[in-house]
């Protein structure tokens, strides 16, 4: 505000001083030399005028270590890194270099940020916080600035926090540090190997002592420059959280909500399989939202299952189905959970006909034991649950329709899976050295024998589509145990004969 109106002002004082019959030419042309000297003084940091717009200050971090869910293998490790900043005298004894950068590398949500933040925290040092996108600028030499300052002013704050340390944070370091091809060059080349410049100038005998951690999803992007020895030379990994971690982070998020009696954490950590600790809060988040506008007084075990789906799928949207449609949907839906179900006993967690996001109707499936590893068999089971759908559709409309495109596409990426990694009949191959005649042909022959033991499958549970499809149109959602117990009541035994299954065939059809 002060800026625009000192800018307003000086046209009006000089024609304030034009009407008095002053002279003002000479004025003016001194008026602008002293701008441009006073911009170029700025632009060399000799006079910062404005604050930097690249860092963010936060003020003083107040997370700990205990305050991050799971991680436990990443915080010791971050730990143990950390007390080279905090016993520098010692290091200093042994003749170590100091650790100039860390690399904390990882799905997006994971709680690098916050491990950052931990670690000023732990080490008592000033923090200052920046983004790789922020550096990136179209006019040259600007991004190089910008790291000049973000040194300069981590500095400042230490010294005047009275803190003999400083962290630099800088998220998304792939943005700036990406790799160098060719004889290319990038406007942020210079920002680059300003950061480099500035990291190699960092010593032991420095004060404030500064350490840089970076963040990055993309590792594999990164310049070789900047990870060899002596830069950013520990690469910490902060992965999805497990089971554990994620009823931890769970645990940590809701201290501060009114939970109902029924919720039961160990069982929304294992419906949440693959969520990062950010999905995790947000689904605290949601389901408190969702108490809140029922103006429940507590947070339900409902509540938390709404917030899970909305998570996963989305927010619920009002599509207009046919009730046509609608049966269909709930059939496809409850040809994927028959399956999972046998293939992989207490899969199903619940299976839904409300519409969400893209989907009209979804299958959520827990996994009870996280893997690492897939053998043929799992591979194959999984293609199995993906065809669930369509086969369902065939067998009790005699075609199938658009809604099976995901799961032909997740099929296929199994199919490409189970072939790229040897275990198919082509053998050991690598992609590009089998004919494409000869990688369509395993492909359908993979597809068809799984497709053909699908359809047996979902032979033997005619039956449980027409109760699953009446609960279903009623109730919307039914859950993994209502589901359950369908299943083993209205399973057909496996020698049932054909009449029977083709009266239920065609009471369903006409459903
Ligand atoms: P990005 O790569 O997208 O920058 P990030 O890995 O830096 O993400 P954070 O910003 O640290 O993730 O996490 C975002 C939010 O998610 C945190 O503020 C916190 O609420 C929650 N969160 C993430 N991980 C954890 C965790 N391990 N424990 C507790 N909360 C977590």
């Amino acid at each position: 505000m002060g800026k625009e109106i000192l800018l307003g002002a000086f046209p009006v004082f000089f024609i304030f001083l034009m009407f008095l019959g002053i002279n003002v030419a000479p004025l003016i042309i001194a008026s602008i030399i002293l701008f441009f000297l006073g911009y170029l003084l700025f632009r060399q940091g000799a006079m910062p005028m404005v604050q930097n717009k690249a860092s963010v200050e936060v003020p003083k971090t107040t997370v700990k270590f205990e305050e991050i869910g799971g991680q436990e293998r990443a915080k010791n490790e971050l730990r143990e890194a950390l007390d080279f900043l905090i016993h520098h005298d010692d290091i200093k004894k042994y003749g170590i270099r100091p650790l100039k950068g860390l690399l904390l590398t990882g799905p997006p949500g994971t709680g690098k940020t916050l491990m950052a933040k931990a670690s000023a925290n732990y080490t008592n040092s000033a923090f200052v916080a920046a983004s790789g996108s922020q550096f990136v600028e179209m006019y040259v030499g600007v991004g190089a600035q910008r790291v000049r300052d973000l040194f300069k002013e981590a500095k400042q704050k230490a010294e005047k926090n009275h803190q003999d340390s400083a962290i630099i944070f800088i998220d998304e370091i792939d943005v700036l540090g990406g790799k160098r091809e060719g004889n290319q060059h990038r406007e942020y080349d210079q920002t680059l190997n300003q950061l480099l410049t500035e990291m190699d100038g960092i010593t032991t005998s420095e004060s404030p002592r500064i350490l840089i951690i970076a963040a990055t999803n993309r590792v594999d992007m990164l310049d070789e420059a900047l990870i060899r020895p002596g830069r950013f030379d520990r690469q910490i990994v902060v992965d999805l959280p497990d089971k554990k971690a994620r009823k931890h982070i769970l645990e940590i998020h809701i201290r501060n909500k009114p939970l109902a009696d029924d919720v039961d954490l160990d069982a929304i950590a294992r419906d949440t399989f693959n969520f990062s600790g950010a999905q995790l809060e947000s689904v605290t988040n949601e389901a408190a939202i969702y108490a809140f506008r029922e103006e429940s007084d507590k947070i339900t075990q409902r509540h938390f299952s709404y917030a899970i789906d909305k998570v996963m799928m989305g927010e619920q949207t009002d599509k207009e189905s046919t009730a046509e449609e609608r049966e269909r949907v709930a059939k496809h839906e409850l040809g994927h959970a028959i399956v999972s179900e046998e293939v992989r006993p207490r899969s199903v967690s619940q299976v839904s006909l409300r519409p969400r996001g893209q989907a009209l109707g979804y299958v959520r499936q827990s996994p009870q034991q996280e893997r690492y590893l897939y053998t043929v068999d799992y591979l194959e089971q999984q293609i199995m649950i993906a065809l669930g759908g369509a086969v369902a559709e065939e067998i009790l409309y005699g075609g199938r329709s658009t809604g099976s495109r995901n799961d032909f596409e997740q099929a296929l990426h199994l199919v490409n899976t189970m072939i790229d990694c040897g275990l198919s009949r082509l053998g050991i191959v690598k992609m590009d050295m089998v004919t494409k005649e000869d990688l369509h042909e395993e492909r359908q022959r993979i597809l068809n024998n799984l497709l053909e033991k699908t359809r047996n499958l979902l032979h033997l549970h005619l039956p449980v589509f027409q109760h699953g499809l009446d609960h279903l149109l009623k109730e919307e959602v039914l859950n993994g145990d209502e589901f359950r117990e369908m299943l083993e009541k209205y399973t057909l035994a496996p020698d049932s004969t054909k009449v029977e299954e083709i009266t239920y065939k065609e009471n369903l059809a006409g459903a």
